[in-house]
């Protein structure tokens, strides 16, 4: 199977190809290393025809999750495999009919990337997925969202073993697993390499004949099954699921695996079952707010996040304003918890492109002001309340706070809809290094003065849990999501990272 942007064109008994090292330098915007990014979306569609036009509208919905590249792998009995990779937006590569023409078939799966693992900033080809395996069965390719902790270790075993590896990415060591066992179909094969598998993973994968959707042990990551027209679809988030007409059906349970045919959807749970560690950041920031997670609206969530931030951390001001967008239903929460009036005081160009901030380092380093603008009438004289998702680096923060002091505010207060982020994410969520965190080489106070704004808060740990539905807030003893980037407390042990010296928190 050819694997560069072109679309290859092969049957099933395809071979590993020549790979072009074709790689693109695709900018960020100066503000995106300020932000917790999202990690990947899946998407998988069988039984329709054309699937592969339900596969692009479903990833153009799950394109908040990652924007550097796509990719769509079809099959047709008469044609085999097929598949599109490229780097870029999906309503950019996906939509026109020469392209989508030759995506035929009644099954096809695809994946937007946001380079967690495998090259970042200049991204090769290769390592867009999906990937595609040729087995002694039939061929299958996969797509994956999340991370894998033990894939150096993987990666090293296999190599010694005899794997050609032709991607960088953490996600092609469960072809090679698959390519060594000894099962004699393709789902029992991805069951014994997710079976080696250590981390976070939301697989979509397909045969000739059947869709599949596994999720690991804890959850981490979601994927949700819906079911369109005579067919089935997978996807990472519901909202997806909307945008082809189709009806929520479930989730996919962690641990499980789903196998879908034309008879219908086949459960198992191939490991040790265990608690579920759901992300709680996809209730915060990651997911969309139009998505259902866990039978909660996260628009609900996020608005209620706001309700207890309030509670928690009343100040007098005369306006609340959210850091668009994503502060906007805590703002909403906020506002509504405590009577201070919602405003619109930071305005978002809505069509801020990557093209734009190209072409000159002096346009970069205009920065937030691309991205942002105060609404000076509304601002002038007000004590301000900025509600925002998260700290990461401060530098967004600290450029947001200036602007609007310079619209001639008379007050600045931060209030943050996450606790503060003092840990990197090993499970598929581009975080920086610990030491660039903010939080976690400052207390809250030492932020505040950082920042100069005249008070700071976040949102405690077991105010989090309340506002995802969580009564009692967090159980320390058995924690019901993954709060690692927050607690220190990491549900599966990073350990390639610790093997490269990364430092668990000290028990306490
Ligand atoms: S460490 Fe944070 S971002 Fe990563 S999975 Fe856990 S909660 Fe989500």
């Amino acid at each position: 199977m050819r694997q560069d942007s072109e679309l290859a064109l092969s049957h099933d008994t395809l071979a590993p190809a020549q790979l072009p090292d074709d790689t693109k330098d695709l900018p960020r915007h100066p503000w995106d290393d300020d932000k917790l990014h999202e990690e990947c979306g899946v998407f998988g569609v069988i039984g329709v025809t054309d699937a592969s036009n339900f596969v692009a509208l479903g990833l153009h919905a799950l394109q908040h999750r990652g924007q550097e590249a796509g990719g769509i792998v079809c099959h047709r009995p008469d044609h085999g495999f097929n598949s599109a990779r490229r780097f870029g937006y999906v309503r950019d590569n996906f939509t026109s009919q020469d392209v989508m023409e030759t995506l035929p078939g009644p099954l096809a799966i695809g994946h937007v990337r946001y380079s967690t693992t495998g090259s970042k900033g200049s991204t090769a080809i290769r390592d867009v997925q999906p990937f595609f395996g040729e087995f002694s069965m039939g061929g299958a390719a996969l797509a994956h969202n999340g991370n894998i902790t033990n894939a150096d270790a993987l990666r090293r075993e296999l190599i010694e073993r005899g794997s050609i590896f032709q991607s960088s990415s953490d996600s092609e060591c469960i072809i090679h697993l698959m390519a060594r066992s000894l099962q004699k179909d393709i789902p029992d094969r991805m069951e014994d390499a997710l079976r080696r598998v250590e981390g976070a993973f939301s697989v979509v994968a397909m045969t000739r004949t059947k869709l599949i959707g596994v999720r690991d042990p804890l959850g981490v990551r979601p994927l949700v099954l819906g079911k369109v027209a005579d067919g089935w679809c997978l996807s990472s988030e519901t909202c997806a699921l909307d945008i082809i007409g189709a009806e929520f059906v479930r989730e996919v349970e962690p641990g499980e695996m789903v196998v879908i045919t034309d008879q219908g959807v086949d459960s198992r749970f191939p490991f040790r079952r265990r608690n579920s560690r759901f992300c709680i950041f996809e209730h915060v920031y990651f997911s969309r707010p139009d998505s259902i997670i866990g039978g909660r609206s996260v628009y609900e969530t996020r608005r209620q996040i706001g309700v207890e931030l309030a509670r928690e951390a009343p100040v007098e001001a005369d306006l609340v304003c959210p850091v668009p967008d994503s502060g906007t239903p805590a703002a909403i929460g906020f506002s509504q918890e405590s009577g201070i009036p919602y405003a619109m005081g930071i305005i978002r160009n809505q069509y801020m492109g990557r093209t734009f901030i190209e072409p000159t380092e002096q346009i970069r380093n205009m920065g937030v002001r691309l991205k942002l603008n105060v609404n000076r009438a509304l601002i002038k004289g007000k004590r301000v309340i900025l509600v925002d998702d998260s700290v990461v680096r401060g530098t967004t923060s600290r450029k947001i706070k200036e602007m609007i002091l310079d619209a001639g505010a008379a007050e600045v207060h931060f209030r943050i809809a996450s606790p503060p982020t003092a840990w990197p994410c090993f499970y598929g969520v581009d975080t920086p290094q610990r030491e660039k965190l903010l939080a976690a080489t400052m207390s809250e106070e030492e932020m505040r003065e950082h920042l100069a704004v005249d008070s700071l808060k976040f949102i405690s740990l077991d105010g989090l849990y309340r506002a995802v539905g969580e009564a009692e807030g967090r159980k320390d003893d058995c924690p019901q999501f993954c709060d690692a980037c927050f607690s220190g407390e990491y549900p599966v042990e990073p350990s390639d990272m610790i093997e490269k010296g990364f430092e668990l928190k000290a028990a306490e």
